[in-house]
């Protein structure tokens, strides 16, 4: 039988394996950041009646630039976090995936570099990988906070071309200062010019106000965005960038024409009709992220401190263990490879007291 690497493939993909948490049909499934809550019925049928107009006009390639649902995204942000931001400042694309892989492809590429500080989102490494730019893996503290002396001393070392920020991080949910995002951002244009991507997919969940009013008086430096966990949309598929002017017209040399097509267009400016009601759910999802800290400090576990719709939790000896153990009561979390932690999405009430659960069960037997 023929395999991967029996293929005239690109070297540096040779003996890899895909990204992906396993899809693991059990009772419980906490382990991929996902907002519990299904889209009100109210939404499914704006939905439903704004993809009914869109497929009238399927014979015809969608709006490329996406003008409207830019615009809608714009005035979101505008509203919730914190800066004034018009179409020209906001792109989009299919996940927030696809907005870091144009950016790598804008910014990175063959012979430059990329720096994340670890751990954290593993395909910032693996999108800088399948675009051919090298991976620099950038340290964090114990507590899993960064270390802004290590990290300017790397930065002015290595001279990275793009700098990931993930704030609130994934995997651990540590939220990053805006004043360590601008020592990032200075140390990064000293070194060369560079762009500092900051990386707020889970930017709403956040006890902090958002860091796009930085991108103001900074045009090398990006926020990036989903409707995957806020929205509650992450079969949408809809990720979105804001940035100086110059960046959104900078992106425009790599994007496939046509690249959001006109029902997702059409169902992201739906669900952008509803953000009131969707918003309510991460006040919901908020104080069940603080009740999951809260309860898991009470049984015992070690618990990073959380501005995410996650919680990383520890610490075992052996987490794999921990995480097979958790399963086979029924509730799947996420193992990460962060030795000693675990990872769990804050649910449904009954879906975080089921966990909760589970885990008092497996302490009881350590
Ligand atoms: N950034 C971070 C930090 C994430 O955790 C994720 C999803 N797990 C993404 C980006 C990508 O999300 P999407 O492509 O669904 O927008």
């Amino acid at each position: 039988m023929t395999g991967i690497d029996d293929l005239p493939i690109r070297d540096e993909l040779r003996g890899k394996s895909p990204y992906g948490a396993p899809q693991l049909d059990v009772p419980v499934r906490l382990n991929t950041n996902e907002n519990p809550y299904p889209l009100p019925a109210e939404l499914v049928d704006r939905i439903t009646e704004r993809v009914r107009e869109a497929a009238r006009d399927l014979n015809r390639y969608p709006d490329r630039d996406a003008v409207e649902l830019r615009t809608e995204l714009a005035k979101y942000l505008t509203r919730t976090a914190g800066h004034e931001v018009g179409l020209a400042n906001v792109w989009a694309a299919n996940g927030s995936n696809e907005v870091i892989q144009q950016l790598l492809q804008t910014f990175g590429g063959p012979g430059r570099t990329a720096i994340g500080f670890e751990p954290s989102y593993s395909m910032h490494g693996l999108i800088s990988r399948g675009t051919g730019t090298g991976w620099i893996a950038g340290p964090r503290r114990e507590d899993f906070t960064i270390d802004v002396a290590a990290a300017e001393r790397i930065i002015a070392e290595r001279r990275p071309n793009v700098v990931f920020v993930t704030s609130p991080n994934n995997p651990t949910g540590t939220a990053v200062a805006a004043d360590t995002v601008v020592a990032l951002y200075e140390a990064a244009q000293a070194a060369r010019p560079s762009l500092v991507v900051v990386d707020e997919a889970y930017g709403e969940f956040s006890h902090r106000p958002s860091l796009l009013p930085l991108i103001e008086g900074r045009p090398n430096m990006v926020v990036s965005r989903t409707m995957s966990k806020a929205f509650g949309a992450a079969g949408l598929r809809l990720g979105y960038l804001a940035a100086d002017p110059a960046v959104v017209d900078a992106v425009q040399l790599v994007r496939l024409p046509y690249h959001l097509s006109a029902v997702t267009q059409a169902t992201a400016l739906a669900a952008l009709e509803h953000t009131d009601t969707l918003l309510g759910y991460v006040e919901q999802l908020k104080t069940e992220r603080d009740r999951l800290v809260g309860e898991l400090r009470a049984i015992g576990c070690e618990v990073t401190d959380s501005d995410a719709n996650f919680v990383q939790f520890g610490r075992f000896e052996d987490s794999h263990r921990a995480w097979q153990a958790i399963l086979d009561r029924g509730v799947l979390v996420r193992d990460n490879g962060v030795p000693g932690w675990l990872r769990v999405t804050a649910g449904t009430p009954a879906e975080n007291d089921a966990f909760l659960e589970a885990v008092r069960e497996l302490k009881k037997e350590q």
